[in-house]
């Protein structure tokens, strides 16, 4: 039995617009090992934060004539539909930075009371030269940060906000030992990190970009503060555009729920899982095309009669995930079992990804199938409260869980 539980933060958007079709490959990618570290025995929890504080927010509200509150709280709403329309459910916890701002205002004192950060005018930064590790995880220096992040209130150009003080046209603030005002962006995610995994968790994740500064300054405000923190890093490549095409069809930025709408849930899910989750994806109608026609192609192979012997068999496709989460390569045992008329395997191994074969509506939706492997989980450590209310959950979906030997199961739907 694997060690557990896991405990994983991912950075999550800034609401202030529909998030771009970028944005959810955290998101995708998140559930999707969240998914399969479940599947393999573990416990696992995700946290997927929100950052609902932040310049772009305030910038957007006023350019709309609307409070940056009120549109922080109809984009965090849009995030959450649109993301909720690719079919994998939702992270475990999805705290707001405006639900935290108790949490960040005491980390920020531990660190001002250890020396590593000072007040200066209302704002709080962090002393970057207190820190010898500085750069450890991106191979940034301290001099990088200069240009990120300038200032006339602080001791060293080198150094970062954590508080900053509220400013006339900013129409939101909290109170603070030092005054009003509102965090910063990167201590937002080390208290968030910290209140719902604790002072140590095994995986970080995030987009790339954010590597450097908002992952270096994460390590540094939590490690400076004593804490573990996160053991493993998990940086997901970038979707680019190919902006003369794009510019065509829907627009130089493309919105995930644009991108829905045009292809559905599925051809966007196979799109992401064609690129290893550490690569640059290019983003086209030419890509979602050739996705679009993968997820016939399975649709298709449950029509296969006679299933051939394949080369591939779970252990396979196993192997391809467990080294690093490889898509692509789990993706082309999909395609071979499709080939072979391999059905069971295809459901099952699709089924990981929160995809389906059925088109008829008789097989399951992932996330009733993510129910029952979370009761099957809870029966087998004999918690049988969470096993019935995972029970009544799936009732209330409208499926029924059975019960087979050796932790078998099988979901029928009920009649209404
Ligand atoms: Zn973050």
């Amino acid at each position: 039995m694997p060690p557990g539980p896991i405990g994983m933060h991912v950075c999550g958007p800034t609401v202030y617009q529909r998030i771009h079709v970028g944005n959810a490959r955290p998101f995708i990618f998140s559930m999707w090992l969240r998914r399969w570290l479940e599947l393999s025995g573990y416990q696992a929890r995700l946290v997927l934060n929100v950052t609902d504080i932040n310049d772009r927010i305030h910038d957007a509200a006023r350019a709309q004539g609307i409070g940056s509150a009120e549109l922080a709280r109809q984009a965090t709403q849009w995030y959450f539909e649109d993301t909720s329309a690719l079919g994998l459910g939702r992270p475990d916890v999805e705290p707001l930075a405006t639900e935290t701002v108790p949490e960040i205002v005491a980390l920020i004192g531990e660190l001002i009371a250890g020396g590593l950060a000072y007040e200066s005018a209302g704002d709080v930064y962090f002393r970057v030269a207190r820190f010898p590790d500085y750069g450890l995880l991106s191979g940034a220096r301290p001099e990088d940060m200069v240009a990120h992040e300038p200032g006339p209130r602080k001791e060293d150009p080198r150094d970062f906000a954590l508080w900053k003080a509220n400013k006339p046209r900013e129409d939101t603030w909290w109170p603070s030992p030092w005054g009003r005002g509102r965090p910063g962006w990167h201590i937002e995610c080390s208290a968030m990190a910290e209140k719902h995994l604790g002072p140590r968790f095994e995986i970080h994740g995030g987009g790339l970009d954010l590597r450097f500064p908002h992952h270096e300054n994460e390590v540094a405000q939590s490690r400076g503060a004593g804490r573990e923190f996160a053991r493993l890093w998990t940086h997901n490549g970038m979707l680019e555009l190919r902006a003369e095409k794009m510019s065509k069809s829907v627009g130089n930025i493309v919105s995930l729920r644009a991108s829905l709408e045009a292809w559905g849930r599925e051809p966007v899910l196979v799109f992401f899982l064609n690129a290893h989750y550490r690569s640059a994806v290019e983003y086209s109608d030419a890509a979602m095309e050739a996705a679009r026609v993968q997820v016939a192609d399975f649709r298709a192979a449950a029509r296969v009669a006679e299933p051939r012997p394949s080369a591939f068999t779970w252990d396979s496709f196993r192997a391809a995930l467990d080294d690093d989460f490889d898509t692509p390569r789990a993706l082309s045992i999909l395609h071979a079992w499709r080939a072979a008329g391999q059905v069971e395997l295809l459901g099952r191994g699709l089924r990981v990804f929160g995809l389906a074969i059925d088109v008829d509506g008789t097989e399951a939706p992932p996330e009733v199938h993510r129910l029952a492997e979370a009761r099957q989980a809870a029966r087998k450590g004999r918690d049988f409260r969470d096993a019935d209310r995972l029970r009544s959950e799936i009732d209330r979906l409208g499926w029924d869980v059975q019960d087979g030997s050796g932790g078998a199961f099988r979901l029928v739907r009920k009649r209404r």
